[in-house]
């Protein structure tokens, strides 16, 4: 878990030829194309090892094992997940994992006690998740993401291929292989590849994220994402929340 590839700026005319090129394709496809012959060592997979992650995990491994993928350990992650990401890495031969995590000094000074979540989750998921995210996709020209429409509120209009504003004003791609997949199409993929599931989706979380913000949720909930941050009107931790059009125009 040492290698970084550190991905580099795309110039702008590259970059929409790049969006051209793989708009229309999704999963195996979609990676193959932008992992080995459109981007090639500048897309970065970012994926939380949690409930369904080894899915998106297994593909990009049968593309490339060694490619990039981030973690963002939040310090905050149930030990379950931490094992479950040790397992994957193993099991599917990933030789390239890389820690993201919270700044040092960000951290003393903003949640030294670990209880922001308690007063402010936003500010909590943006020290701890969006800004060590934002340090390390600096400069890419791309990212996958293993999000789904069926996964419900803002994920519902999904597009595979997308554009996603920098926090520089610039633009990246935002590549979601699986937006289109169905839950029955994931369950079916952990059967037919044997994967195996989380420790917590086993003991009943569909999702999972942070400890102190996912919950068991009800058995007969629909929404498979309804344990993270229940009643507490949050969503998404705000590192999907640049998302532009898919037909936006470089800026
Ligand atoms: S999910 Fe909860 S604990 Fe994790 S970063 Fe966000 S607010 Fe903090």
């Amino acid at each position: 878990m040492t290698r970084l590839a550190r991905p580099t700026d795309g110039d702008p005319s590259t970059l929409y030829r790049a969006f051209e090129t793989l708009s229309g394709l999704e999963g195996l496809d979609l990676l193959s194309k932008s992992m080995l012959e459109v981007l090639p060592t500048r897309v970065v997979t970012v994926s939380s090892f949690g409930a369904e992650s080894a899915v998106l995990l297994d593909l990009v491994a049968r593309v490339d094992p060694d490619a990039p993928v981030y973690f963002i350990d939040t310090g905050m992650h149930f030990p379950e997940t931490l094992a479950y990401r040790d397992l994957l890495i193993d099991r599917l031969r990933l030789t390239n994992v890389i820690n993201l995590g919270p700044d040092g000094q960000e951290r003393a000074a903003e949640d030294p006690e670990d209880l922001l979540h308690r007063s402010d989750i936003d500010g909590c998921c943006d020290l701890r998740k969006v800004r060590p995210l934002d340090r390390a996709l600096a400069g890419a020209p791309a990212w996958i993401s293993g999000r789904k429409r069926f996964q419900g509120g803002a994920r519902t209009t999904l597009q595979s291929v997308e554009w996603e504003e920098t926090p520089e004003g610039g633009r990246r791609l935002k590549l979601n292989p699986l937006a289109s997949w169905r839950e029955a199409d994931i369950d079916a993929y952990f059967d037919n590849y044997a994967l195996p599931r989380h420790p917590l989706w086993e003991d009943g979380y569909p999702s999972v994220g942070c400890a102190p913000c996912t919950a068991k949720p009800d058995p007969d909930a629909t929404d498979r994402r309804a344990g993270r941050w229940a009643g507490l009107g949050k969503t998404e931790c705000g590192i999907h929340n640049r998302r532009k059009p898919a037909t936006s125009p470089i800026a």
